[in-house]
C-alpha cells in the first residue's frame, strides 16, 4: 500500500485518533469543534457527542 504524503493529512479523528486525509469523507461537529472519521461518525449515528446536533459531512 502506498501512503499518501503528509500534506494531505488534514487532522485527526477526535474519537479514535486516526489521521484524516483530504480525500476522505470526514464529519465535523461545528458546535463542539470535533472532527470524526467516517467509521466513528457512523458509530455516533452521525450526531455530535451531545446527541442532538447532527454532524456535517465535509
Ligand atoms: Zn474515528
Amino acid at each position: 500500500m502506498v501512503y499518501p504524503p503528509k500534506t494531505l493529512v488534514v487532522g485527526r479523528c477526535s474519537r479514535c485518533g486516526r489521521r484524516l486525509y483530504a480525500f476522505e469523507d470526514r464529519y465535523v461537529c461545528k458546535k463542539m469543534n470535533y472532527v470524526f472519521c467516517d467509521v466513528c461518525a457512523r458509530k455516533l449515528q452521525y450526531r455530535c457527542p451531545d446527541a442532538i446536533t447532527p454532524l456535517e459531512l465535509v
